[in-house]
């Protein structure tokens, strides 16, 4: 911890100043820079003041630790922060998740009263993790160019991804994920690529690509004689389209797969307020006998106003909410408010992220209609999906 020259303490309480000094100097050589708030900190950053590493008090008079952290994020200044509150852990947390959204990354806390130990650990958890710690595979960043071609090339291909059915314990469809064949690159997933193309404006294109190769790989199913229903996702921006439900008639029609086998699934995050258009194309939709669903429920801001007004089919539950459900009784709440909501709604429901036997299991005896997630089976090529049902009549996924 050589390379500590200063460490800045955020603090009100004079005493819990001193108790701070006296610890941090006797833990590094670091010249140890008080501010009585936020206000005062600013300044001192202001001025020049580079600590390489701020402990922040959160409760202070004129300017408190979450202001504090905002301002910080408006001057640009990364700088590992650990924040000292006697406040819940929930309230921290949540503190933090703000600042990590703010784009500081790295963000901790301690509780009060600090103790010596506290301080050790934190100085080795901020000071000793590298800055920018990158795991894993190196970002691969596809060109224009590239995205174009691949399109004009047929690499995007939608990957499917089982639904269990949790009355029969069988599957009985899939959601088209789509995932890009790349040249070189091997198979990738939408995080290498749709920010991207959604830029170039080729999201409807993609979609439409998606929804025809998914409309043909349902077909081949049920001509294998499994009656799989299919589930594709599409934006708003799609939907606002006048020729939309027209064009996607066609498509059924063209291909011969019965509309009832297809489910649109709508991010809540997209959904606008004004739902004008929307309600104009999943009327016509549903009146057709295409259903509609809600994805990641819980994540957007729909109102309940919006979800009763809307024709929807389905409610999926956001996967953050599944996983974390075993260990936090808020997300716990958050799964049995969904699941109740929907059964209220007369909705089908849908919990995405099911990856624990115990999830399942729970899953199940709340209620819920559709398991989807690692536990039942990844996301797989078409040809691999239909394989687990033609070439094995006992199911080989149904194990668990
Ligand atoms: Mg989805």
């Amino acid at each position: 911890m050589n390379d500590l020259n200063n460490i800045l303490v955020i603090e009100d309480d004079q005493f819990q100043q001193q108790i701070m000094t006296k610890l941090l100097s006797r833990l590094t050589s670091a010249n140890i820079v008080l501010a009585d708030n936020g206000i005062e900190a600013l300044g001192k950053l202001d001025k020049g003041l580079m600590p390489e590493l701020i402990l922040c008090d959160l409760n202070m008079p004129h300017m408190d630790g979450v202001e504090f952290l905002r301002c910080l994020t408006e001057r640009n200044i990364q700088c590992p922060i650990t924040l000292i509150s006697a406040a819940d852990k929930d309230v921290v947390n949540s503190v933090i998740k703000m600042a990590n959204s703010y784009g500081l990354s790295r963000v901790t806390d301690i509780s009060k009263p600090v103790t010596a130990k506290q301080l050790i650990a934190t100085l080795n958890q901020q000071m000793l993790a590298p800055i920018n710690p990158k795991k894993g595979k190196q970002h691969y960043q596809p060109t224009e160019q590239e995205i174009y071609q691949g399109l004009k090339n047929g690499e995007f291909v939608p990957y499917f991804q089982p639904h269990l059915d949790t009355k029969t314990d069988k599957i009985t469809g899939a959601e088209a994920l789509v995932r890009w064949h790349h040249p070189t690159q091997g198979v990738l997933s939408p995080y290498y690529f749709l920010d991207t193309l959604m830029k170039m404006g080729f999201s409807s294109i993609l979609t439409e690509v998606i929804i025809k190769q998914s409309i043909l790989a349902c077909r081949s199913w049920h001509q294998s004689g499994f009656n799989f229903h299919i589930s594709v996702n599409v934006s708003q921006s799609d939907l606002d389209k006048q020729d939309f439900a027209d064009n996607l008639l066609r498509l059924l029609h063209k291909y011969g797969l019965q509309s009832k086998y297809l489910t649109l699934e709508i991010t809540e995050t997209e959904l606008s307020s004004n739902i004008g258009k929307l309600l104009n194309t999943v009327s016509r939709l549903r009146l057709n006998d295409i259903k509609i669903s809600i994805d990641d429920f819980g994540t957007g801001h729909s109102s309940l106003k919006q979800l009763i007004d809307t024709p929807f089919s389905e409610l999926k539950i956001d996967q953050s909410f599944t996983k974390n459900m075993l260990t936090s009784s808020k997300h716990m709440a958050a799964v049995k408010f969904s699941l109740m909501l929907a059964k209220q709604l007369g909705l089908k429901s849908v919990a995405e992220g099911v990856e624990t036997i115990e999830q399942k299991k729970l899953l199940k005896e709340l209620g819920c209609d559709i398991l989807q997630g690692y536990l039942i089976s990844k996301p797989l090529a078409e040809t691999d999906f239909i394989k687990l049902f033609k070439n094995d009549t006992t199911e080989p996924l149904l194990h668990h």
